[in-house]
């Protein structure tokens, strides 16, 4: 299964990843999570995507499309990929389109997860993960069982630097000006799946599986 996971931040990307990921046995490609991990270990492209980032803006398309090329490369991805928060703009998307051709695989569908902007900021401001493991948490939805601490590895969780309600306003802008086109460019190609992300993860996800195996 090639996938591509589209949608605003706090939309649930990377909640229904982690079960499609198994579902599939795909990898799972998080963009966002490449950049955090390189500012993390402070690597030269880390410093330069934290500039971007901390402000809620894209990190710059050459960038991106060149990691991207690189992990899709990789063996893991031969049987499929899910890729989350990538493309987030028409031109990584024509860069993506082009990378497939090249690699000579055809992408079967492009899920556009659509949320209420109400909850996407409830959503957003409540949300932690374990840095250890990558679980994600729901401070009102989906609390872990002892506060601040994750379920699965006992690890203190984190809140993320750009996930603020400032940061957040022009992660949504930045979203609708940027990205929202690329539903568009997914429909004319034939691969838009488009499903309501209003729900609880479990409900999403089952709807996610039956209408891309329907
Ligand atoms: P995410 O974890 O997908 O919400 O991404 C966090 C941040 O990383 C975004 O707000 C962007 O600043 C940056 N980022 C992630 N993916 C991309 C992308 N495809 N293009 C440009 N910037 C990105």
């Amino acid at each position: 299964m090639h996938l591509i996971l589209m949608g605003a931040p706090g939309s649930g990307k990377g909640s229904y990843a982690a079960v499609l990921k198994e579902h599939y046995r795909v990898p799972h490609i998080s963009t966002g999570e490449i950049f955090r991990d390189a500012i993390e270990k402070k690597t030269p492209m880390g410093l330069i995507a934290k500039t971007y980032i901390d402000k809620g803006n894209l990190v710059p398309d050459d960038i991106t499309n060149e990691i991207v090329k690189e992990r899709l490369k990789q063996k893991d991805c031969e049987n499929g990929f899910l890729l989350d928060g990538y493309p987030r703009t028409i031109a990584q998307a024509e860069s993506l389109t082009k990378i497939l051709d090249e690699l000579g695989i055809t992408l079967d569908a492009a899920v556009n997860l659509e949320v209420d902007d109400d909850l996407i900021v409830r959503r957003i401001v409540n949300r932690r993960s374990c840095p250890k493991c990558g679980k994600g948490y729901n401070l009102i939805t989906y609390p872990p069982k002892k506060e601040g601490i994750c379920d699965v590895c006992n690890t203190p969780l984190f809140t993320r630097k750009d996930d603020n309600e400032e940061t957040v306003t022009s992660r949504l802008d930045v979203y609708n000006k940027q990205t929202r086109p690329l539903v568009d460019y997914y429909d004319k190609l034939g691969k838009l799946v488009s499903i309501d992300s209003n729900g609880t993860i479990e409900d999403t996800v089952k709807d996610i599986i039956k209408t891309l195996e329907a």
